[in-house]
C-alpha cells in the first residue's frame, strides 16, 4: 500500500455530522459528493493529508444503511492508496485475502475502489483505491 488515503465513518445524518467534525477538526468539510451507484452521500475533511470520509446512506438497501442497522454509527473502513490497484488486488489474492469484487468500481472523490472481505483482515473493512485515470 502506498499510504493511508482516508478513514471512512458511517453516520446517520451527514449535515449534523459535518457540524460535529467541523468543530472537532477546526475546519469545515471541503466537499460533499453523492455516489448514486453505492447509495451514499459523502463528505470529506482533510487532516494533514489524510482524509476523513463521512458516509450517509441515501437508500435503505445501501451497504451503509445495513452497516448502521447492524452496528450503529462509527468507524466503517480504512482506505489505502493502492495504485496500481489491479496489481495490488492480484498480490493480495495470492496472499490469501478475499476481495469483494473482481474489478475496481467508481467511488467518491474521483477514485476507483474495491473492498476486501473483513473476515480476512481481522474484521476491519479495507478499501483499496487509486485515482481515476
Ligand atoms: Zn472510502
Amino acid at each position: 500500500m502506498n499510504k493511508l488515503e482516508h478513514i471512512g465513518i458511517a453516520v446517520k445524518n451527514l449535515d449534523e455530522s459535518n457540524r460535529v467534525f467541523a468543530k472537532l477538526l477546526g475546519k469545515p468539510h471541503y466537499k460533499i459528493e453523492a455516489v448514486e451507484s453505492e447509495g451514499v452521500r459523502t463528505s470529506f475533511f482533510d487532516v494533514g493529508g489524510i482524509k476523513i470520509e463521512l458516509l450517509e446512506a441515501t437508500r435503505p438497501d445501501s451497504a451503509i444503511a445495513k452497516f448502521i442497522e447492524k452496528r450503529g454509527e462509527g468507524l466503517h473502513h480504512l482506505a489505502f492508496d493502492a495504485d496500481p490497484i489491479e496489481n495490488k488486488m492480484n498480490e493480495l489474492k495470492i496472499e490469501g485475502f478475499t476481495l469483494l469484487a473482481d474489478k475496481p468500481f467508481p467511488g467518491a472523490d474521483n477514485k476507483e475502489v474495491v473492498f476486501m472481505h473483513p473476515k480476512t483482515t481481522n474484521h476491519v473493512l479495507i478499501e483499496l483505491c487509486q485515482e481515476k485515470r
